[in-house]
C-alpha cells in the first residue's frame, strides 16, 4: 500500500433526480501541497467536495480516508478526523462580528448561550480566537460586523476557521470567486502559508493563475467523469483539456 496516500475514492457516483452528476469517480490524493481541481462548470466540483466531506451522500462507491472507510460518517465526524472545507458562497454570520464568527466557530456552532452572550468563555476558547484574529491582522476589526468587511476579508476569515483546527486534508471551494485581484493575492498566500504548515489543500478553482501558481497536481472533471489528472505542464498540453475549455486559458496561465 501506498505510504503516502490520504483520501482515495473508489467508483464513486451521485445523482440528483436521475442526472448523473458524479460517475465512477476514482481519484486518490497523496499527502502534501496542493492538488487543484478543475472543469467547466456544472462538470461536478462541488457534489464531489459535497460527498467526500459529508454534506452529500454518493449512491453508490466508497471513499476511503487514511486506510479508513468513511463513505458513511457524519460530516462532524470527518472534522474529527481530519477533513474541512470553505465553502462556495460566503458561510459567515454577516450581522455578526468577527470576533463572534470566530467564537462560534469554536464552539462548533454549538450555542452555549449563557457563556456566549454573558461574554464567559473557557479562557482557552478565548485565547485562541485571540491568535486567529491576530493572525488575520484584524486586531482592530474584530468588533465590526463581516457586512462591514471586503469581500477578501471575509473569504481569508472563512478559510481561518476552516483551518482553527488544523485539518489533515482541507477542501476550498472557488476561494477566489468574487475577489479582486489583490483580494486574490492574499488568498493566495494563505493558502500557501496552510500547505507549508503540512495540511493538505484540495483546491477547487477556475483562476487558472491561481491554480497555475499553486498546484503541484490538477484533476480535470468533466460531466462527472476524470478527464485527466496529472501535472501542471502535463496538464496544459494535454488535447482532450484543450477540447473541454475550447481555446479557454489552461494555455495562457
Ligand atoms: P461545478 O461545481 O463543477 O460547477 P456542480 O457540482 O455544482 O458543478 O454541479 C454538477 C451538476 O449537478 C450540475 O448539472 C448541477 O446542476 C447539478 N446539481 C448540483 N447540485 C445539485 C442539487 N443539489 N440538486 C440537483 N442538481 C444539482
Ligand atoms: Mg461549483
Amino acid at each position: 500500500m501506498n505510504e503516502s496516500l490520504l483520501l482515495k475514492t473508489d467508483r464513486l457516483s451521485k445523482t440528483f433526480k436521475g442526472m448523473q452528476a458524479l460517475s465512477d469517480v476514482n481519484l486518490s490524493i497523496d499527502d502534501g501541497g496542493v492538488v487543484s481541481i478543475i472543469g467547466p462548470n456544472g462538470a461536478g466540483k462541488s457534489t464531489l467536495i459535497n460527498v467526500l466531506t459529508g454534506l452529500l451522500r454518493p449512491n453508490g462507491g466508497r471513499i476511503i480516508f487514511k486506510g479508513k472507510n468513511i463513505t458513511k460518517l457524519s460530516i462532524q465526524k470527518r472534522v474529527k478526523y481530519g477533513i474541512n472545507r470553505s465553502f462556495q458562497i460566503n458561510s459567515l454570520f454577516n450581522t455578526m462580528t468577527v470576533k463572534e464568527n470566530i467564537l462560534l466557530s469554536l464552539l462548533n456552532g454549538e450555542l452555549h448561550f449563557k457563556g456566549f452572550f454573558a461574554n464567559k468563555l473557557p479562557a482557552e476558547i478565548e485565547y485562541t480566537a485571540k491568535e486567529l484574529i491576530d493572525d488575520l491582522n484584524m486586531a482592530d476589526k474584530m468588533n465590526v460586523e463581516v457586512d462591514k468587511l471586503s469581500h477578501g476579508e471575509q473569504r481569508l476569515i472563512e478559510i481561518t476557521l476552516a483551518i482553527a483546527k488544523p485539518p489533515r486534508l482541507l477542501f476550498l471551494d472557488e476561494p477566489t470567486s468574487g475577489l479582486s485581484s489583490g483580494e486574490r493575492d492574499m488568498v493566495i498566500n494563505k493558502i500557501k502559508k496552510i500547505a507549508d504548515a503540512g495540511t493538505t489543500v484540495v483546491l477547487v478553482e477556475h483562476n487558472m493563475d491561481v491554480v497555475f501558481s499553486l498546484a503541484r497536481r490538477i484533476i480535470v472533471l468533466h460531466r462527472g467523469r476524470i478527464l485527466a489528472d496529472d501535472t501542471p505542464s502535463n496538464i496544459k498540453q494535454n488535447p482532450e483539456v484543450k477540447k473541454v475549455y475550447l481555446g479557454e486559458d489552461v494555455n495562457d496561465a
